[in-house]
């Protein structure tokens, strides 16, 4: 027997954005536990927005696992809130609503910042830097500065010591700007990976006295904004596809152009406006290795007229739930016949 620190994961009740929040359950297990070893667990819902004083219990169901390397017996446990009947959700559970569907698979491309003193890192104490255009994917303290590479180094090892299913990071285009991309196969499993993630970078930033900006639009002018592109399939998409399914599936998005928006995160406004490889936040487009259209569709998806394979939706912003965005693509593509 050993003990083992359970850190419970879960979404508070703020909106727009929920925050993460976790706390530690001590457990005795013989080896690292599985996820069907993990108890529910509760907590006082009347602190994060999700009761009221009086009756303030909110469960903690636990939906997946991960070593946590950082601690000796450490668990990453990311959960679902649950009512104190244990089985409804509680309504700032967006997990819940995802449609579940194993041949569904995600790839999130999550763009942040890194903030110090209310600046990006690299940033003077007043003015700016050069302007952007060698920052992207660079090297070089002129480029990334002294301790951004460490944190997100670190973040990586935490990442892949945890199973996450990293595919990638770089320097993104603005200064102090960073990307990491996530990859999984089930409806929820990527998103699950980006809270995770998220949690793990926050955690690293700690001791940097460094805080991660999600905000999609935290430097004005002539800098980037951040996303948190969509890249999707399911296995319809990617076995059958073609060219009258995928014209379909576009109207259908363009129909839910309002629904989707309200899904990608806040202040989209600020970020999706024409400029900076985006689409403006009013207009509903699709196009061919086109970073300036709502959906990209990848020069592989429309090879030999097959359409087949997956597509970008580059409106998710960087501050976006990955489970709500995750469901509302899942539902439009539900209301979309298959022959
Ligand atoms: P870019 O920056 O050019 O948009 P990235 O390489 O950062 O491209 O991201 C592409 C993403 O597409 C990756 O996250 C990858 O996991 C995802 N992806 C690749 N194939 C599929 C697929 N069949 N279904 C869903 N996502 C996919
Ligand atoms: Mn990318
Ligand atoms: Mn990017
Ligand atoms: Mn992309």
């Amino acid at each position: 027997m050993a003990k083992y620190k359970l850190e419970y994961i879960w979404l508070d009740g703020y909106t727009p954005v929920p925050n993460l929040r976790g706390k530690t359950k001590i457990a005795d297990f013989d080896s690292m536990p599985s996820l069907e070893d993990l108890p529910m667990w509760g907590f006082d819902g009347s602190s994060t927005q999700q009761a009221e004083g009086g009756s303030s219990d909110c469960m903690l169901k636990p939906v997946a696992c991960y070593p946590d390397s950082t601690r000796e017996n450490g668990v990453l446990v990311m959960c679902e809130v649950m009512m104190p009947d244990m089985v409804t959700p509680h309504p700032s559970n967006s997990r819940a609503t995802i449609i579940d569907d194993e041949g569904a698979w995600f790839g999130f491309e999550q763009e942040y910042f890194l903030m110090k003193d209310g600046r990006p890192l690299g940033f003077p104490t007043s003015g700016y830097p050069d302007p952007q255009g060698e920052y992207y994917c660079g090297a070089g303290y002129d480029a990334v500065g002294d301790i951004a590479r460490d944190i997100v180094e670190e973040h990586l090892d935490i990442c892949l010591d945890a199973g996450i299913n990293h595919e990638g990071i770089n320097a993104e285009v603005a200064k102090g700007q960073w990307e990491f991309q996530i990859f999984g196969k089930g409806s929820a499993k990527a998103a699950d990976q980006i809270w995770v993630a998220r949690y793990i970078l926050q955690r690293v930033c700690e001791k940097y006295g460094v805080s991660v900006e999600y905000h999609c639009k935290p430097i004005k002018g002539d800098w980037n904004g951040s996303g948190m592109h969509c890249n999707f399939s399911t296995q319809y998409m990617r076995e059958t596809g073609g060219k009258d399914y995928f014209l379909a599936l576009m109207k259908q998005f363009e129909v839910n152009m309002e629904e989707h928006i309200a899904a990608y995160g806040p202040d989209n406004h600020m970020r999706l406006t024409g400029l900076h490889e985006t689409q403006s936040i009013d207009t509903f487009s699709w196009g061919v290795a086109d970073r300036g259209a709502s959906i990209r569709v990848p020069h592989s998806f429309v090879k030999d007229d097959a359409y087949k394979g997956y597509l970008e939706d580059r409106r998710p912003n960087s501050q976006g739930d990955p489970y709500a965005v995750a469901s509302r693509v899942l539902k439009t593509i539900s209301e979309v016949p298959t022959p």
